[in-house]
């Protein structure tokens, strides 16, 4: 970057400065004053008039030559370092990548207040701490650029993968959640090495000479000399951002590392086939991941008639008796339902995909489903047969959804002690010392550990109408291994399924999380989900208007068969967009005119 103009120099400079208001897509040229020269560069945080009023902004370029016979206003202010060049850069691709505005990913990558003046640099120090062995080899032994994925067990501890990389240099580490940035930061701190906590950190991050850690946000962290990435837990959906644009920081991470030629080394007990598909997958041996995963209890309901036996199980019950913290998992959010067949129990399944399906029938909880004329529909796939069980051929399901309170209730008499409810509503102090708590997912984020982690229900999750369900369900299982630790422990899970031979329940009692993932490669293939094709859902009120100019523009939806984007849809007021890759879907969306209106566009859905 060259500055064409200093103190001394008569012209005075010009800035492009992008403007952080939603309003505004175009960037404008400013003069710079004398007395600011010096504290611009590209990435400065600067005040600017823009008609009457003044807006907040980054400088994107210096040097500019504005168009000609343009009057240039001068910049009002400079508020203080910003983003570098290279992570502007990456915010330009992410904003389109996950089709939205630069804007919000500059706030993202900005720190939280002005830093008008950066702190010394860090004095790197290298510790040489318990590196772990596998991803050290990985590191040494990998050609640039690469990105790997090291499958380590859920009770493994990531601190030495993070050290492994430390060693080749300053390192950006994505964690899911601020918890965990800041419980590792503190540990790294103790073992020696500088680590910058971002966002409280940012301005000593900029500085450099130090690694760098923090929650989703920090993919887009300063790390003036990175020398290498990890992403921990890159299978947890915390790392996706739901306001738009709605960016992964995994991709976001692997995207940095691959440009700023260094390697991305990901972490997770359970890799997305995501990561799977642009990562060398690593492994331990297969007796060091067997230890990282606790003992698994499969309760096999497929035999119990749903008119005969209560949600909680004998044996359950019996394990559940035991000392120690026990915690109960039942999802039941949404209007999802589950259908048995109330002749020989099997569940209600799609035939060609495997999800559940649902009846357009009246269905209320426990009353048969009406047969005279339903159809049960996949929810998925969209495949429809009549109602009729697959199985035995009976017409009679019923639904059987006993709710949290009801199941809390029967827990109660059977242990014969108060056991708590935990939703994600939950304030924290709902806990009053139970030793056995119940709940939704949300309770597997409440505690730091217990004893055994039972899921009352877990086909909820194995049947869920989604493309992720598989992926989705065996995370849930990996966080409550998380909670009871690994083999010698002691600790397990216990769940009460009737489907004991589902892939996702077998990758979790082999601690073999490939089962799963070799599965969901061929159903994804099958029914051209990602990582196969890329997908985007587009709703709001002004959503069919955008639809139909982005048809116009790829020319979609003329039956011509050349179209780069399929439109689907809508479902209940959502678009969803799919496309061979996202260099064409992210293309297309770019591209097509944004009516006036609100217009929500979310790239790589994780519900869909
Ligand atoms: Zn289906
Ligand atoms: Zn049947």
């Amino acid at each position: 970057v060259t500055q064409r103009a200093g103190a001394t120099d008569p012209e005075p400079a010009v800035v492009r400065v992008l403007i952080d208001e939603a309003a505004i897509q175009k960037e404008f040229d400013y003069a710079v004053p004398a007395s600011m020269a010096a504290q611009v560069e590209v990435g400065t945080m600067v005040r600017v008039a823009l008609g009457p009023r003044r807006v907040g902004g980054w400088v994107t370029a210096v040097g500019v030559t504005p168009p000609d016979g343009v009057m240039l206003r001068p910049l009002a202010k400079v508020t203080g370092h910003g983003p570098s060049p290279e992570v502007i850069e990456l915010s330009r691709w992410a904003a389109w990548r996950w089709a939205g505005r630069v804007a919000p990913l500059l706030v993202t990558a900005s720190p939280p207040g002005a830093v008008v003046g950066l702190p010394p640099r860090a004095a790197s120090v290298m510790v040489p701490g318990p590196a772990d062995a596998a991803a050290a080899a990985w590191l040494a032994g990998a050609r640039i650029p690469r990105a790997g994925v090291l499958r380590l067990p859920p009770a493994s501890d990531p601190l030495g993968v993070v050290l492994a990389a430390m060693a080749l240099g300053d390192t950006l580490v994505v964690a899911p959640s601020v918890d965990q940035a800041r419980t590792l930061a503190a540990r790294i701190r103790r073992a020696g090495p500088s680590m910058a906590l971002v966002p409280r950190d940012w301005a000593r991050a900029a500085a450099g000479g130090c690694s760098v850690i923090g929650s989703r946000a920090s993919a887009f962290a300063p790390c003036p000399d990175l020398a290498a990435v990890v992403v921990l837990d890159e299978h947890d959906e915390a790392l996706k951002e739901e306001r738009t644009p709605a960016y992964h920081a995994r991709d976001v991470a692997i995207e940095r590392a691959r440009r700023a030629g260094v390697p991305c080394l990901m972490v997770s007990p359970c890799p997305s086939l995501e990561a799977l598909n642009v990562a060398s997958l690593i492994t331990l041996s297969r007796t060091d991941e067997r230890a990282g995963w606790p003992i698994v209890d499969i309760i096999d309901r497929s035999r119990d008639l749903p008119s005969q036996s209560g949600p909680v199980s004998e044996r359950l019950a019996r394990a559940l008796h035991s000392d120690g913290r026990a915690v109960c998992v039942l999802n039941r959010a949404g209007t999802a339902r589950l259908l048995a067949c109330r002749a020989c129990a099997t569940l209600a399944r799609c035939e060609r995909c495997g999800a559940s399906v649902s009846s357009d029938g009246p269905v209320s909880s426990n009353d048969p489903v009406s047969s005279a004329g339903a159809v049960l529909r996949c929810r998925r796939c969209s495949t429809e047969r009549p109602t009729v069980c697959l199985h035995c051929g009976s017409t009679r399901l019923v639904n059987r959804r006993p709710g949290v309170s009801r199941i809390r209730a029967d827990l109660e008499a059977m242990l014969n002690e108060p056991v708590a409810e935990i939703t994600a509503a939950s304030p924290i102090e709902t806990v009053h010392g139970e030793r056995v708590l119940i709940g939704t997912e949300a309770v597997l984020h409440r505690i730091g550990e217990a004893r055994t982690v039972a899921f009352i229900d877990i086909d909820d999750e194995l049947l869920a109408p989604r493309y992720r369900a598989g992926e989705q369900a065996l995370a849930l299982l990996a966080r409550a291994a998380r909670l009871v630790g690994g083999r010698s422990g002691g600790g397990r899970i216990m769940v009460q399924t009737r489907l004991p031979h589902h892939e996702v329940l077998e990758a979790v009692l082999f601690a073999d999380p490939a089962r799963l993932a070799a599965a969901e490669e061929v159903l994804r293939r099958e029914l051209r989900f990602p990582p196969i094709t890329a997908l985007a859902t587009v709703e709001g009120p002004v959503a069919a208007e955008f639809v139909d100019g982005l048809r116009a523009a790829s020319g979609s939806g003329s039956g011509s068969g050349t179209s780069v984007v399929e439109v689907l849809g809508p479902f209940d007021g959502r678009y969803l967009l799919r496309a061979e890759n996202h260099q064409g879907l992210c293309d297309a969306l770019s591209s097509a005119p944004r009516p006036a209106g609100r217009l929500r566009i979310e790239v790589d859905p994780l519900r869909v």
